[in-house]
């Protein structure tokens, strides 16, 4: 390992992030000091076994040698550490790669392979992401599902998603696999699932002055609400009126989605979308509702099989 990292220290950028410098994919989080014994053995095994096959597939184009008794050269042992580090990095970095099968309206993602993007890997997780990622070609496309502002974290997600999955679940499955405790927004806040959302007698309104949420139950008679944050007032009647025509958009969207007209009906649930952001802070059924609907749109503009 020492050799590899002696060299890739020169090649380091310093200041501006470039994404074509391997350096960047090197320098990714392998979380070796934390791995077992046994954990290590495996992956070198592996590695040695890759190195082997290298040598019998004339990878080293001095090595006429094949007796396997020898020491390795250093050429050898520079790219044996390599796939190690590469083998050890893989687990926590790796992104899935996959396809859109369409079955008539219904849509299922067909797993290929595994990819490393090392830009896309400096992405933090979050259970509700505020992005989704399709394949074009072999080009990664990230495209955001939810306003973004200067300076917020853009997220990526790694696999379980709070809409589906209650939060012991979530960070069970994350501790597991990429061993960390998530402190995600929908985490932190313990947020419903969408099925848990279906009773829910609260929502959460926008402050129409700090943007802040103000907590109104769905049998409240207030017309206006008075924000604990900035002692403000914001009038409810526009939110309810958002809230009335919000079945109706949704439908008509659903309705270009179900003829496979996805650039419209993404474009109408882009609107929904901005329409429900501006009046009501999630989590809110609706709202991720129509950001599913959004994820799947954008996936048809991936690869499809
Ligand atoms: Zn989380
Ligand atoms: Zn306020």
């Amino acid at each position: 390992m020492g050799s590899g990292a002696t060299v890739f220290r020169t090649l380091r950028p310093r200041g501006k992030h470039e994404p074509d410098n391997y350096a960047n994919l090197y320098d990714l989080v392998t979380h070796r000091e934390k791995r077992s014994v046994q954990d290590i053995l495996h992956r070198t095994h592996v590695a040695a076994f890759y190195l082997y096959c290298l040598k019998k597939t004339n990878y080293f184009t001095m090595d006429v040698d094949c007796d396997t008794n020898r020491r390795l050269t250093d050429d050898e042992l520079f790219i044996g550490s390599l796939l190690l580090h590469h083998l050890l990095l893989l687990q926590f970095n790796a992104f899935e790669v996959s396809e859109l099968r369409q079955l008539g309206n219904e849509q299922e993602t067909v797993f290929i392979g595994g990819s490393i993007y090392p830009t896309l890997a400096l992405l933090n997780h979050s259970c509700d992401p505020c992005v989704v990622r399709y394949h074009r070609g072999t080009t990664v496309v990230v495209h955001n599902i939810r306003e973004l502002h200067a300076g917020e974290a853009i997220t990526e997600n790694y696999g379980p998603m709070f809409m589906l999955h209650p939060k012991e679940d979530r960070l069970q499955t994350l501790k597991n696999r990429y061993w960390f405790e998530c402190n995600c927004i929908a985490c932190c806040q313990d947020w419903p699932t969408l099925e848990q959302m279906k009773t829910n007698t609260s929502l959460r309104i926008r402050c129409s002055h700090c943007k802040n949420s103000i907590t109104v139950t769905t049998e409240s008679m207030e017309f206006i609400v008075h924000c604990m944050v900035c002692s403000k007032t914001t009038k409810l009647l526009p939110v309810l009126k958002v809230l009335q025509e919000t079945e109706n958009k949704y439908s008509v969207a659903k309705r270009l989605m179900d003829k496979h007209n996805y650039e419209k009906a993404l474009a109408e649930f882009m609107a929904l979308l901005s329409l429900l952001h501006k009046h009501m802070v999630p989590p809110f059924r609706d709202y991720h509702l129509c950001q599913q609907a959004i994820r799947q749109c954008m996936l048809t503009f991936g690869n499809k099989l």
